[in-house]
């Protein structure tokens, strides 16, 4: 993300049953961020505040005396603000000092990295966020993971051919057993014909 300008900022602050003003100094203007924004708690205390936490709220005071209060919403504490004044405006003087580093890799790295998705879309991404650096050549590597999984695998046999002509010119035979229930009438064995041509099957249930 990247600063595009710094101000000091006059804040007015909701308290139980009054209000306070607190001025915020050098605050940047990061437009990726929105309308929210962040307020340092150390640099709360480097300016000689004190921030308390409590069960679900928390008090900025400076010199014993309340100066702000934050609510804890959806797991952010948020400042009870009323409004804003915006003083001391500066533009893009410290863009550099927000700026997130750079971070480099090669196409295939990229494309690992963001859960194998097309190398078309790494590049956009790469085109559209200063910070992802593409190293090397932007030429579609081959990615092997990508292939073993599109892969398709061809079946061992075609699906039964017919190789016969006429009935009973080829059967086909199996005797099974001893199964390790016995059958109610006490046989353990099967021997199962069938006919290629007419796939006729006789059954015999063998003791
Ligand atoms: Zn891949």
């Amino acid at each position: 993300m990247t600063a595009e300008g710094e101000a000091d900022i006059l804040l007015n602050l909701q308290l139980e049953d009054e209000t306070s003003q607190v001025l915020l100094k050098k605050v940047l203007y990061v437009p990726e961020m929105g309308s929210s924004g962040l307020v340092s708690v150390r640099c709360i205390q480097a300016a000689g505040g004190v921030v308390s936490f409590a069960e679900n709220t928390v008090s900025i005071t400076h010199e014993g005396k309340l100066h702000g209060m934050a609510r804890l919403q959806h797991n952010a504490y948020i400042l009870q603000t009323i409004d804003l004044i915006v003083v001391n405006a500066t533009e893009n003087v410290v863009a550099q000092r927000a700026r997130v580093e750079e971070k480099h890799g090669t196409l295939l790295d990229w494309h690992r990295c963001l859960g194998h998705i097309s190398f078309h879309r790494v590049k956009q991404l790469a085109d559209h966020h200063s910070q992802m650096i593409i190293d090397g050549s932007r030429t579609n590597p081959t990615c092997v993971s990508c292939i073993a999984a599109k892969q398709t695998r061809t079946p061992n046999s075609s699906p039964s051919t017919r190789r016969t002509t006429v009935p009973l010119q080829l059967i086909h035979t199996d005797l099974a057993g001893p199964m390790k229930t016995t059958s109610l009438g006490g046989a353990r064995y099967y021997l199962l014909f069938i006919d290629d041509y007419s796939r006729y099957t006789i059954i015999y249930i063998l003791r």
